[in-house]
């Protein structure tokens, strides 16, 4: 496909550098690049700087925030914004703080069970894999504690200590989807709701998230997410229909696997008006976006 608004590089769970993940995706067709790592502005420079030296790639200046709503983490899209809003650079400190402090309550809770050195043995771990200006996560932490012997292997780290409900599963705190959908409103972007089937929700509490989705400011749906089963779109497709919404697809690419790749997701249902024509694109790529004309919220 020629637009791709969904992928992850090194600077937060992807497993290619923001350059070649700019590289791969044109090498695959792809004209048009939003790369959206989680709760980061981290890769965007290098992915710009990748991106200009393509005479035909565009990069879409791209964002996946974390928030709740009803109890759940949520993830919405953010495109096509200022890297230099002062709200949107603040929600990411804020977030970038809480990871930090996260990782160190992980690491105290490990010293306090007998694992001395956990928080400086998991970000060594880290800073092993590639230099990172972000906390150690929870796999980091599993790879110290086999390695420290406290464990034979990553998977008993999880069942032990750090799975759902064990002692290192430390919560962060989220802001909430009208926070989220706000900083980056206030930031001036297109804001898209992302992988709506994947939240273990209702209908009916599916149709009171858009809801609320649509009243903090949202203005589009992403009807694709890669290789997602086929009805999945058509359920989103008539939503997007009846609540008026835009629709943005992706790959949502994190590495190359034979379900995932650049590029690679299923086509979009032909009436749907694009959040991608509404970037601000070249001529040529926005022709391609379809640039129909509705109402947007
Ligand atoms: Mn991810
Ligand atoms: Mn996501
Ligand atoms: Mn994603």
């Amino acid at each position: 496909m020629h637009i791709d608004l969904h992928c992850h590089s090194t600077a937060s769970d992807g497993a290619l550098a923001p350059a070649a993940v700019v590289a791969r995706a044109h090498a695959r067709g792809v004209r048009v690049l939003a790369l959206t790592d989680h709760d980061t502005l981290e890769g965007l420079g290098e992915a710009r700087q990748a991106a200009a030296a393509l005479p035909d790639m565009q990069l879409v200046s791209g964002i996946e925030l974390s928030c709740t709503w009803g109890g759940a983490t949520i993830h919405v899209l953010g495109y096509g914004f200022s890297a230099e809003s002062p709200e949107l650079l603040r929600a990411i400190e804020d977030l970038h703080h809480g990871r930090w402090a996260r990782a160190e309550e992980i690491g105290r809770r490990l010293e306090a069970k007998g694992m001395p050195g956990a928080f400086v043995g998991a970000r060594d771990v880290q800073m092993e894999l590639g230099d990172s200006a972000n906390a150690p996560a929870r796999p980091h932490f599993a790879e110290f504690l086999v390695r420290a012997g406290h464990v034979a292997d990553r998977g008993e780290a999880f069942r032990k200590w750090l799975g759902a409900g064990k002692i290192g599963d430390v919560k962060q705190h989220w802001p909430t989807l009208e926070q989220a959908v706000g900083t980056l409103r206030a930031a001036g972007a297109w804001i898209s709701l992302a992988h709506p089937i994947q939240y273990d929700f209702t209908r009916s509490k599916r149709r009171k998230l858009l809801a609320d989705f649509i009243r903090a400011g949202g203005h589009g749906l992403e009807v694709v997410n890669g290789l997602q089963p086929a009805e999945q779109t058509g359920t989103l497709a008539i939503l997007a229909r009846e609540f008026g919404l835009l629709v943005s697809a992706g790959s949502d690419f994190h590495a190359p696997t034979d379900w995932s790749e650049l590029g690679m997701y299923r086509p979009i249902p032909e009436d749907l008006p694009l959040l991608a024509a509404r970037l601000k694109l070249a001529a040529n790529a926005a022709e391609h976006a379809g640039a129909p004309d509705v109402a947007v919220h």
